[in-house]
């Protein structure tokens, strides 16, 4: 891989680009918010083999192939309710990987893909369809040693916390696993009650029948109800948790009085509740979710804007996260004015907000972070999570917002080994832009090496409470 990838072309600008990669290139990686499942560091076992490590926990793979005609079959996806051809070999899907790899030029997928293979695995040929067997038979024989199980990479990775997305009722029975075994490595759990929340969806009772058997008490009425969110966030914070996750198609908050809020939880119960009754159950519980983080200290993420599912036959046949969301146009300022004016003004509350509709960044986010005292703006997100997203989020936020009204870097992967290569993606990209400032004697290099230094970890550290000094209890 060049050294240079990702930096400005200006020979000037990429000298200073150089310098200031430099100062960041080895830091620690601070992983506040992510989906890699816990039980791979609970186990520590070997990843099984390539292909179930690098192609099926990435959508952005799986929604490629899939635009370009590729059944989700033959990349090894099995239809929920069963039945299929469904592709068995991982070596036809990792040639099948290797075939199409020209199709993610100029994606950041490439740019990750390249960086796990040469620099997570040591593979020297580039990925195509003459080297793609050997290249598995490398990847291979490095994940049956030692050196390539979880952990290990864990710490070559140099990742000082990893934070992984956890449902409201889970026991957390991995996370209390990594810590029982006495390894070292700082895996920490998010609080995100989506599911609860989603109360004209099929699969309600369900979860509020988990999250009652959780806690051993039935969960009867509205009040039932949030004393419940209430435990679960206490014990959540109690195995580590410094915040939770909300994700809504749109941020709206309202709160509702006490008996209408108990009626659509009535409605809810009774599977009857609507698709507009779950939007107004949303808004109340977002300001409950807001009312809860001012006393116990969890930072509250919101992630909005993503119309989930909208490839309604594939998500009934294959189930959720196979690249079928599409984002929606996303308002703010209004929506969330409700919860602003509620607690946006108490520095005991902490809001960081994420859209994937980045016509917001500079005329709502930026300036709502860049006034109230409670929100951070998350990282560039998802579609915008990539070599020119991450920069035009940064030249449409920083003017108005500053940098310390932002949250730093969110790899946000499920794909553990893709981890080390975000981070680094995304130093260059900062690295870049800050270089840019410099180059035009907007910063000077003593505050771009402080900036860049903020950007690789402090600001995530910080806006994340993971050093825990910002909590209030
Ligand atoms: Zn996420």
């Amino acid at each position: 891989m060049h050294p240079d990838r990702g930096f400005d072309p200006d020979p000037g600008v990429r000298r200073v680009a150089r310098a200031l990669y430099e100062e960041t290139r080895a830091l620690p990686i601070v992983s506040p918010h992510g989906h890699v499942d816990p039980r791979l560091l609970a186990d520590d076992a070997p990843f099984p083999e390539p292909a179930a490590l690098l192609v099926l926990p990435d959508h952005y793979i799986l929604r490629m192939l899939y635009a370009r005609g590729i059944p989700l079959e033959r990349l090894g996806v099995a239809p929920g309710h069963g039945g299929g051809d469904v592709e068995r070999d991982p070596r036809k899907i990792w040639q099948l990987l290797a075939d199409h790899v020209h199709l993610f030029r100029g994606t950041p997928t490439a740019l990750w893909l390249e960086y796990e293979l040469a620099e997570v695995f040591g593979v020297a040929e580039p990925l195509d369809t003459a080297s793609a067997q050997p290249i598995y038979d490398e990847i291979q024989e490095k994940l049956a040693s030692p050196e390539f199980r979880p952990r290990a990479l864990f710490d070559r990775f140099r990742i000082e916390v990893l934070a992984t997305t956890d449902a409201a009722a889970d026991p957390l029975e991995s996370h209390r696993r990594i810590r029982a075994s006495g390894w070292p490595g700082r895996v920490i759990p998010t609080f995100r009650p989506d599911a609860l929340f989603q109360i004209a969806a099929p699969g309600w009772p369900a979860e509020l029948e988990r999250l009652s058997a959780a806690l051993g008490s039935p969960i009867t009425t509205n009040a039932d109800f949030l004393r419940a969110l209430e435990r679960r966030r206490a014990f959540f914070r109690s195995q580590g948790a410094t915040a939770t996750d909300h994700g809504v198609e749109v941020p709206h908050t309202e709160r509702l009085a006490d008996e209408e809020a108990e009626r659509l939880f009535q409605r809810a119960r009774d599977e009857a509740a609507t698709p507009a009754d779950q939007r107004r159950f949303e808004a109340h519980l977002l300001m409950e979710m807001a009312r809860m983080a001012v006393d116990d200290g969890l930072v509250m993420q919101l992630h909005a804007g993503a119309l989930r599912d909208h490839n309604r036959p594939l998500a009934e046949r294959f189930g959720k996260d196979k690249g079928g969301d599409i984002p929606v146009a996303t308002e703010f300022t209004r929506n969330l004015r409700g919860l602003l004016n509620a607690h946006g003004n108490d520095a005991r509350f902490r809001l960081i907000l994420f859209t994937l509709d980045e016509s917001t960044y500079a005329s709502e986010l930026a300036p709502l972070a860049g006034h109230y005292p409670a929100v951070r703006l998350g990282a560039a997100w998802w579609f915008h999570d990539s070599l020119e997203g991450m920069k035009r989020y940064r030249e449409r936020t920083t003017e108005t917002a500053g940098l310390h009204n932002t949250a730093g870097f969110t790899d946000d992967t499920r794909a553990f080994c893709s981890i080390p290569a975000r981070h680094d993606l995304a130093r260059r990209v900062d690295a870049s832009w800050l270089a840019g400032l410099v180059a035009r004697h907007v910063v000077e290099m003593a505050g771009a090496r402080e900036m860049a230094r903020a950007l690789a970890g402090d600001l995530a550290r910080d806006a994340y409470r993971l050093d825990g000094g910002a909590a209030p209890c």
